[in-house]
């Protein structure tokens, strides 16, 4: 249960407003350290501001293009973690849109995982056996070019008081699942107070063990790790985890590794999911460095996820006999609890489906 007495995070400006138009950037002169909903508000949503702010050229990537099939969005916090000036730098890549997203590319589908066709309810994707999967919010924080949910229909999927009686009903009728993962969107993009009586509706009375998260929130915008969002998660009787997203080591600043100590020390066994991309993180080292760097922050990796062929983002695709080989290569550098999963998912299978090491593995 959750304790009614938490204190829920307040939703006052904790700034002065600041002008939206312009790259004027307040954040360096702020006297006030801006809250999460803030700097969510304030994140940068144009491409030609994001490519002004980081020297580049707009027109010749054809930002635009990219731009108006899934809009730009990026927070000023992850903002600062890209060097400027460099078009391949491995986070800029992961959220600046580019022409090459309006390439149809035969394979790649609006919804590769068939999720829309396991929807039993409004909110709800109920695939495998033991675990349900909760669209908590119909937003990110950050959108992610090559993400498999770009062209999820959210807005037929908003979970309401009244989709939560539902789902609290199709849980007491399906007592094989013990385990509710909100998924989004983002659903740490959901104010604290909704998100924990969400968290309290799901405990009450039902039979479920644990609750599980995914969430890019804390890398994107580490101040997402609020102090009521802590204690919410400390004082819920369902044990719980969660599955960051982090893609490469650039990803983990000071404020992150915070934000994970937090969690931490509020009970939550944190994991972390990786997608395989071309041109960012297809590189044994640099898998490598980043399970280093997700262990010191005290994050284990998780899985490794094939790239699901979601159309306009075939540019980022690695070949299966890559991800084989750089298994095995992974496999060889680190000890067997740093080496995330290498999984895809394939509609219709009872789980993620594992990736066996290459044949020629044993011989090097
Ligand atoms: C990935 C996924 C899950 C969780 O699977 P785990 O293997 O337990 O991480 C649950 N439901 C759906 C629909 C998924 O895609
Ligand atoms: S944060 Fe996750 S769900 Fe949101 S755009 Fe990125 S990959 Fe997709």
């Amino acid at each position: 249960m959750i304790a009614k007495t938490l204190p829920l995070v307040q939703l006052s400006p904790a700034n002065p407003p600041s002008h939206a138009e312009g790259p004027a950037d307040c954040s360096e002169h702020s006297a006030v350290k801006r809250d999460w909903q803030t700097q969510l508000r304030q994140a940068i949503r144009d491409p030609h501001q994001l490519c002004q702010r980081l020297g580049l050229d707009a027109k010749a990537l054809g930002v635009e293009q990219g731009h108006r099939l899934f809009s730009t969005l990026v927070p000023e916090a992850l903002l600062s973690r890209i060097r400027p000036g460099q078009p391949g730098d491995p986070i800029l890549r992961q959220i600046l849109p580019v022409a090459e997203e309006n390439d149809e590319v035969l394979g790649f589908v609006e919804d590769p995982l068939l999720e829309q066709t396991a929807n039993p309810l409004p909110g709800l994707v109920h695939k495998y056996r033991s675990r349900v999967l909760l669209i908590g919010a119909g937003a990110c924080a950050v959108n992610c070019r090559y993400c498999f949910r770009r062209h999820f229909p959210y807005a037929d999927n908003r979970l309401s008081r009244e989709h939560i009686t539902q789902v609290m009903a199709y849980l007491n009728a399906h007592p094989d699942v013990n385990e509710v993962i909100l998924s989004g969107g983002d659903p740490l993009a959901t104010p604290d107070q909704r998100l924990l009586g969400l968290i309290e509706q799901l405990t009450g009375g039902s039979h479920l063990k644990r609750l599980r998260i995914h969430s890019r929130l804390p890398v994107v915008i580490p101040d997402r790790v609020t102090d009521a969002l802590c204690d919410g998660l400390a004082a819920t009787a369902l044990q719980a985890v969660m599955v960051l997203h982090i893609n490469h080591p650039q990803e983990i600043d000071d404020a992150v590794i915070e934000a994970c100590r937090r969690l931490r020390q509020a009970g939550v066994t944190l994991l972390n999911q990786t997608v395989l991309l071309k041109g960012i993180n297809d590189q044994a080292d640099v898998l490598a460095e980043l399970s280093e760097q997700l262990f010191a922050a005290g994050i284990m990796p998780y899985y490794l996820h094939a790239f699901d062929p979601v159309a306009g983002a075939a540019h980022f695709a690695v070949p299966d006999t890559r991800m084989q080989q750089l298994y095995g290569e992974l496999l060889a550098i680190l000890p067997g609890f740093l080496v995330p999963r290498p999984v895809r998912e394939v509609p219709d299978r009872p789980g993620k489906t594992p990736m066996a090491p290459p044949e020629a593995w044993a011989l090097s």
